[in-house]
């Protein structure tokens, strides 16, 4: 399917530079199938004004105000913009395809935003590698046509054991006793941060795990100051520990082993706890480097196609099994992509890993809109209802049909306004 021109956009659409409506002019979508907070609506209709939706419903059910613009987006599907709830942005020069100590900045976070705007994703959530002031400055002023941030701050785990790769692990606070863990906690409170993170890992035998003591200690602290606690995991036994512990979700799905009755009946009793599984790599497809184009120079897409990364599929199986698992028993599942190297093509290839899992398509956009919007905190997004922010994805075709027509942007809208795509990918894609 090949990419549509802007000239032809500005034909089936109304928004285009030259036929722009006024700004803060009431729009009239009419004639997509809106598939919206597990509902599908055939021929919907919705009106937005000053960037929200003002009415939702059938066509000819939703009245157009005096002056307003009509949009026919007949034979079109519409989507809430996605929500990923688990990402890094900001380190990778993605120019260059170069990450190391010094290349995290707001430039850098500010570029990764609009690549997920291009992507239809409204809005990120970092977990617990943003140093210094940049994700807070951000979050407090969104830059327009972007994703809006979230962050972490900067996340716990034992001293020089925190996130995977070494370069990121200073950032995080070493904490090693009760004191250094609840001034850690308090310092993130009095930055407003939107959640707590930390890391239950032992990187394979390599760095020491965060104590069970400690846990306890960061989630008491967390919860006193009113904030929800997410871990990163990787052992089944570390996940029910943490269950037991008072954890609000997980950032990851169990990792080493199959899960059990134990942990079923753990996470079944407390049915607020959600999952993000960011499903491991299974290997970059050829759609998928399509996808990509779009957003990488073409010298990078030759060198991702031409050194393609072996996936580790043990891995995936053991967390495809266990997803299958937690939706079929109706575990909270949310969505987030852990991006860091690769950034917003990847939220499609994860849309198209959790349908090869065996969840619906239906399942899967749910997670990734209302579910990830409602895990993150942020009200405003993840779903197509009045008093929501006008934050849209228009397709091409039907992704209950095909989750990979995700991937058939015709439009993104953010907060009301279309996101000029052709223009950022231009820039992206620049060497
Ligand atoms: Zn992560």
């Amino acid at each position: 399917m090949p990419r549509m021109s802007a000239a032809l956009i500005c034909v089936l659409l109304v928004g285009c530079s030259a036929s722009a409506p006024e700004a803060g002019a009431p729009v009239l979508y009419e004639g997509a199938r809106l598939i919206s907070g597990g509902e599908v609506v055939e021929d919907a209709a919705f009106l937005v004004e000053k960037g929200e939706f003002q009415a939702v419903g059938k066509r000819g059910s939703v009245d157009a105000p005096a002056g307003a613009v009509r949009v026919d987006l007949k034979g079109k599907t519409v989507i809430p913009a996605l929500v990923d709830a688990h990402a890094h942005l900001g380190w990778t020069l993605l120019k260059e395809n170069r990450t190391d100590t010094n290349t995290y900045s707001k430039e850098n976070l500010t570029d990764h935003l609009k690549r997920y705007a291009y992507y239809g994703i409204a809005a990120v959530r970092n977990l617990g590698i943003d140093p210094g002031e940049a994700a807070y400055e951000l979050r407090a002023n969104p830059v327009p046509g972007a994703a809006l941030l979230l962050t972490a701050g900067r996340g716990m785990a034992m001293p020089g054991a925190g996130p995977g790769q070494i370069y990121w692990r200073p950032v995080a606070y070493g904490v090693s006793n009760e004191a250094e863990a609840r001034a850690a906690v308090r310092e993130l409170a009095a930055k407003k941060v939107d959640i707590v993170k930390m890391w239950v890992d032992d990187r394979m035998g390599t760095v020491q795990k965060l104590t069970p003591e400690l846990r306890r200690i960061i989630i008491d602290e967390a919860h006193k100051n009113n904030l929800k606690a997410v871990a990163h995991i990787f052992y089944r036994e570390d996940a029910k520990d943490l269950l037991r512990a008072g954890i609000d979700g997980f950032a990851h799905g169990v990792r080493d082993v199959d899960i059990d009755d134990e942990f079923m009946a753990l996470i079944k009793a407390r049915p607020a706890v959600w999952v993000i599984p960011n499903l491991p790599d299974r290997g970059t497809r050829p759609e998928d480097l399509e996808l990509a184009a779009g957003s990488l120079p073409p010298a990078q897409i030759a060198r991702l196609r031409d050194n393609p990364t072996k996936p580790n599929m043990d891995l995936y199986n053991v967390q495809a099994r266990n997803l299958a698992k937690l939706s079929a028993a109706g575990v909270k599942i949310g969505y987030g992509t852990d991006a860091g190297v690769a950034v917003g093509w990847t939220a499609h290839q994860e849309l198209a890993d959790m349908v090869n899992v065996g969840m619906t398509p239906a399942q899967v956009l749910l997670a990734a809109t209302k579910t990830a919007a409602e895990i993150a905190g942020l009200s405003k997004l993840g779903g197509v209802a009045v008093g929501k922010s006008a934050s849209f994805v228009v397709l091409d075709a039907n992704p209950l049909e095909d989750i990979s027509n995700t991937r058939k942007i015709s439009q993104v809208y953010l907060q009301g306004e279309a996101v000029d795509r052709a223009a950022l990918s231009a820039g992206f894609v620049k060497p």
